[in-house]
C-alpha cells in the first residue's frame, strides 16, 4: 500500500563540529512529511485492522498533521475529516487538504478541547469512523517514531529533535533505550513552557535518564519567530541548501548551534538532528521573509 520509507544521512558543512549529521526525514514525503508519517504508520494499520474507512482527527489551520492524514488517507484509499481549531479561514495548508479529499469542520475553541465529544457528537454514528488525536499523539506513533533508530549509526553521541507534543521525542528515547544505545537524547520545544514535555516522555517509557530538555528556544511560543531566528533560517538554507521549516527544526538547529558557540560539544562527538519536515509550514510566514 505504502511504498518503503526512504530518509538518508545527510553530513552538514559546520565550521566547529566535525560530525555533524541531518536525518532527513523531510524527504520521506513532501504532503504525508517527516515524523508526521512516522506516527501515522501505526495508526493506519489499526484502522484497517479494525475495518474503519475514515479517519478522523483535529489540528490547527496550519497543522502538518491535517495535511499528512488527508494525503496518507488518499493513499490508503480511506476517507478523512477533521475538525479545525478556530473561526473557518482559508490558507494553503487547507487547500491542499480538501484537495486530498478531506472533510473539514471549523470548530469553536471552546469546543475544540472536548475532542472525545466532538467526535462523539458528529461521527457516533458512524461505524467506519477512527479517532486520531491531534498531532497523531498515541502509543502507535511513538512506536513508528522509535524506529528512527535502527535507520541511524549506534555512535551516535547527541541526537536533536524539536517537540510540539512530545511524542515523536518519547518514540526516539524508545528506540535508544530498546537497544542500549549510549545517545543522548535533545529535545527542544517549539512552544513556551516546553518542560512538560518531560513528563509526557515518562509517561510514555517510565525514564528520562538520557534526556535533556532545552527549554530556552522558543523564540516566543509556538508559531512565534524573532528576526535572529529569520536570520539563521536564512543562513542556514542558503549556506546549506536544506530547507527548514521556521515552526519546529529551526529552532532546533538554532539550538545546536548556540550550544556549539559555548563549547558543549566536544570536537569529535557526532552530532545528529533530525529534520521533522513540516516544510509547507514556511507559507504560514510570507511576510517574516520579506527582504
Ligand atoms: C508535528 C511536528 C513536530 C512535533 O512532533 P511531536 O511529536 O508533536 O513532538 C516536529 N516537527 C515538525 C516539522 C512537525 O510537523
Amino acid at each position: 500500500m505504502f511504498t518503503d520509507i526512504y530518509s538518508p544521512l545527510q553530513q552538514l558543512k559546520h565550521p566547529l563540529l566535525r560530525e555533524f549529521w541531518m536525518k532527513r526525514d523531510d524527504l520521506i514525503d513532501p504532503y504525508i512529511s517527516g515524523n508526521k508519517w512516522r506516527k501515522l504508520k501505526y495508526l493506519l494499520s489499526k484502522a484497517f485492522k479494525e475495518n474503519k474507512h475514515h479517519l478522523i482527527t483535529f489540528g490547527g489551520a496550519y497543522s502538518n498533521h491535517l495535511l499528512a492524514t488527508a494525503a496518507a488517507a488518499s493513499r490508503a484509499g480511506l476517507k478523512s475529516s477533521a475538525f479545525v481549531r478556530g473561526e473557518e479561514v482559508e490558507n494553503e495548508m487547507l487547500m491542499l487538504c480538501r484537495i486530498f479529499g478531506m472533510h473539514l469542520v471549523f470548530t469553536d475553541r471552546t469546543s475544540y478541547k472536548d475532542k472525545t465529544q466532538l467526535f462523539q457528537q458528529h461521527f457516533g454514528d458512524d461505524p467506519n469512523a477512527f479517532f486520531i488525536d491531534e498531532g497523531g499523539a498515541s502509543a502507535e506513533a511513538v512506536q513508528g517514531c522509535a524506529e528512527i533508530i535502527a535507520e541511524l549509526p549506534e555512535d551516535v553521541d547527541h541526537l536533536f529533535c524539536a517537540a510540539g507534543t512530545g511524542t515523536t521525542a518519547a518514540g526516539l528515547l524508545k528506540g535508544i533505550l530498546e537497544r542500549g544505545l549510549k545517545t543522548t537524547l535533545h529535545v527542544v520545544p517549539a512552544l513556551k513552557g516546553g518542560s512538560f514535555i518531560e513528563e509526557e516522555i515518562f509517561n510514555y517509557l517510565g525514564n528520562t535518564d538520557q534526556l535533556v530538555l532545552h527549554t530556552a528556544y522558543h523564540f516566543g511560543g509556538y508559531a512565534k519567530t524573532q528576526p535572529a531566528l529569520i536570520d539563521f533560517i536564512k543562513n542556514f538554507v542558503s549556506s546549506q541548501g536544506i530547507l527548514i521549516d521556521p515552526v519546529y527544526t529551526a529552532k532546533m538547529l538554532y539550538a545546536i548551534e548556540d550550544l556549539s558557540t559555548k563549547d558543549y560539544f566536544k570536537p569529535q562527538e557526532k552530532i545528529v538532528a533530525l529534520h521533522t519536515g513540516g516544510l509547507l509550514g514556511i507559507l504560514g510566514m510570507k511576510e517574516k521573509f520579506k527582504p
